[in-house]
């Protein structure tokens, strides 16, 4: 299609949101330099000219009225603008200050992922090198580390997905588990769609009825936290029922035998007691995706995001090796990444006990390299830190006093939110970079306006692990900087400028695909012209004149036998389980208008409109049981504490849980509900499933 219309420019950029990443371009006015709209990208190849709504109206953040202008320094308890200089030096004065009285690990940084790959590897070399604390991590935590444990514990490596998405349409089945990845990730579904036109079948597992389960063969409406024994029953039946590829299993994966004893247990009827899901659907189910040749095994947040998370990935990853699926055309393992750099923020350093290319901070090796990339000695090297939920203990406990929050709203987005919210309030010194004012930036001493996704270069890596351009549509608006060059100004003013002698993203990127070389994420071989003439390359890439790696664990694992583990874990009950005084299931997600804490979507009239803010999805015959009526008011509550919202009433629901969406703050915020019971691998916290009441209020 012919885009390009008289007075305008067109920059070719990707969404700002979900991992999808889908190709669009941004109008510009050549007169006014202001951006008019975006269009799909229709050559991108992963997502064919399709936008979601958050998508097609991205490009309104930019020149919105609430973003912040200048710097914003916190007197006598308000806001009060300020100049970049004045902002810098009360930085450099309390990080100072604190670390001479209590050490370098009383600063903390609190990173995020939707920021591109250059910025992300800064913030870990910002904090380590720069502040030299240990206490780094990020909101990734709360999103992909469950899939990043499980992967790496299979398989040796974390890429999110095993295959590239534009074979989907060529796959024969799909088994998706706690992903609604018709709102979630809106424009994948045509891939499924073109699939399901070949005659492909489709399974899904959620407790809710979502429009993405609507559309499938076999919904296996399960109870929440029972992941891991459905995927046990459904491993149970593809070994009974003769569907292993044994010739696969004995060549490429360890512990099949233990496998096979800890699955024995979980016949249907055993599977069914415990999941709540019918004997026939999970045979039916067992069926369909034993027979199918060419199947991919997909998963989001619903099994990720608890307190067994890693089981459950480890556990249905393993339906795809038994199948001998992983490393084939249009089959594999893969997970929906949540942020837009869900996949690229996880490999560059950002993690309390990574360093960039995967190298974990207690081998020496890795931090002898790193260390060389970034100029200062191993010694240097702060030890390993703690998790993101973690780091608010350290607050409580006094070890933190300072934090520096970058792109990241935790006030809203983390579990058990009053917690996080005292523990903000406890800090002697809190920065927050962002555009807009969240809920995390209300309880900070400085605010830093940072650029918008569409002011800055850089990279981002989408959920296939294919590393895109991100491009400057227009220049940096009012006095803000792009993060990159926030913390540049900061280790100049802390003495440590030295350490960041970039001039643009690019700078950034080179320097990383050094230290990324040798690793397991090995960006080694890719550079902007690549990316720009290949339409984006897949990690790993170790060499220029290597092709990238768009399928991995073709001929081996990257365990150190070179083959996968297969799990063999039992069934655990979730943190917490329905008792007297909480007798229901509280479970969350998302809706389709709104990204996250909602700190860009709720600002958008076309999306806040569509929904405006969360109410609580229940069963008319849950309902009836407390004498609760459609879009009445109920009162919801945990050992935690309560809110109040709006009743949906739905058939779509399980007739004993209760679903809020959490894209907004405060008062109306479902993570004051939330439990922070964390998985042990991947410390993610239980945000799918714990022990709730529910009380009728009265009429809206
Ligand atoms: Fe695509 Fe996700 Fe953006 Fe929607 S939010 S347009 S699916 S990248």
């Amino acid at each position: 299609k012919n885009l390009q219309r008289a007075g305008e420019k067109l920059i070719t950029t990707h969404c700002s949101y979900c991992g999808m990443q889908c190709g669009m371009h941004i109008r510009v006015s050549e007169k006014t330099g202001k951006i008019k709209g975006v269009e799909p990208r229709y050559d991108w190849p992963v997502t064919l000219g399709k936008l979601c709504p958050k998508g097609v109206t991205a490009y309104q953040q930019i020149d919105h009225p609430d973003r912040i202008k200048r710097p914003l320094i916190k007197k006598n308890g308000a806001f009060v603008e300020s100049s970049w200089e004045e902002a810098l030096h009360v930085i450099k004065d309390n990080v100072t200050r604190l670390q001479q009285e209590s050490g370098p690990d009383a600063m903390s940084v609190f990173g995020g992922v939707s920021m591109t790959n250059e910025k992300c590897y800064l913030v870990g070399k910002y904090a380590r090198a720069v502040l030299g604390t240990r206490f780094i991590d990020y909101n990734g935590r709360f999103c992909m580390s469950s899939a990043a444990g499980g992967f790496l514990k299979t398989f040796g490596m974390d890429r999110g997905s095993t295959l590239p998405w534009t074979e989907l349409e060529h796959s024969d089945c799909f088994l998706m588990a706690g992903s609604n990845t018709a709102e979630c990730h809106p424009t994948s579904i045509q891939m499924f769609w073109k699939a399901r036109d070949r005659g492909a079948s489709m399974i899904v597992i959620d407790p809710r009825e979502t429009p993405t389960a609507r559309i499938a063969d076999v919904h296996l409406d399960l109870l929440p936290g029972t992941d891991s024994a459905l995927a046990n029953g459904l491993l149970h039946l593809i070994i009974k029922e003769g569907y292993v590829d044994e010739a696969y299993v004995e060549e490429r994966c360890a512990n099949f035998e233990e496998l096979k004893a800890q699955t024995a247990l979980f016949t249907p009827a055993y599977t069914s007691k415990i999941t709540g899901v019918s004997e026939e659907k999970i045979i039916r189910a067992a069926h369909l995706y034993g027979r199918a040749q060419k199947s991919v095994v997909m998963f989001a947040r619903g099994a990720e995001q608890q307190s067994k998370g890693v089981d459950n990935v480890t556990l249905y990853s393993a339906l795809a090796l038994l199948r001998g699926q992983i490393g084939k055309f249009a089959s594999g393992v893969a997970t929906f990444t949540g942020q837009g750099n869900g996949q690229g923020g996880r490999e560059h350093g950002q993690k309390s006990d990574l360093l960039p290319g995967y190298r974990k901070i207690t081998d020496p090796e890795a931090v002898k390299h790193i260390s060389g990339v970034w100029g200062i000695e191993p010694e240097a090297m702060p030890k390993p830190g703690v998790s993101a939920f973690e780091m608010f203990d350290e607050i409580q406990n006094g070890a933190i006093r300072g934090m520096h929050v970058i792109c990241s709203n935790p006030a809203v987005s983390a579990p058990n939110v009053e917690y996080v919210w005292d523990s903000l309030k406890k800090l002697d010194f809190l920065v927050v970079n962002d555009f807009f004012l969240s809920e995390t930036a209300e309880f900070a001493d400085v605010v830093l306006p940072a650029v918008s996704w569409a002011e800055d270069e850089g990279t981002t890596t989408n959920l296939e692990g294919r590393v895109i351009r991100i491009r400057k549509a227009v220049e940096p608006l009012h006095e803000s900087k792009p993060d990159w060059q926030i913390l540049k100004e900061i280790a100049q003013v802390l003495g440590k400028g030295y350490l960041f002698p970039y001039e643009k993203a690019e700078d950034i990127f080179n320097e990383f695909r050094l230290a990324t070389k040798g690793g397991k994420a090995d960006y080694y071989g890719i550079t902007y012209e690549r990316i720009d003439r290949e339409n984006g390359v897949f990690w790993p890439c170790p060499s220029l004149d290597h092709p990238g790696t768009p399928t991995v664990f073709k001929g081996r694992f990257e365990t150190p036998d070179g083959k996968a583990v297969l799990p063999s874990v039992p069934w655990q009950e979730p943190g917490e389980v329905p008792s007297e005084e909480f007798p229901l299931r509280l479970t969350t997600g998302r809706v389709v208008y709104h990204y996250l804490s909602g700190n860009q979507t709720r600002r958008i009239d076309f999306l806040r409109d569509q929904c405006p803010y969360p109410y609580v999805e229940m069963h008319p015959a849950l309902a009836s049981r407390y004498g609760i009526q459609d879009k009445e008011m109920a009162e919801i509550t945990t050992p935690r504490s309560s809110m109040t919202v709006e009743v949906k009433l739905t058939k779509a629901t399980r007739e004993d849980i209760l679903f809020i969406p959490y894209h907004w703050g405060k008062e109306l915020s479902v993570n004051k509900l939330t439990n922070a019971c964390l998985d042990p691998t991947s410390r993610m916290p239980e945000f799918k499933v714990c022990a709730a009441k529910i009380r009728r209020i009265t009429k809206k």
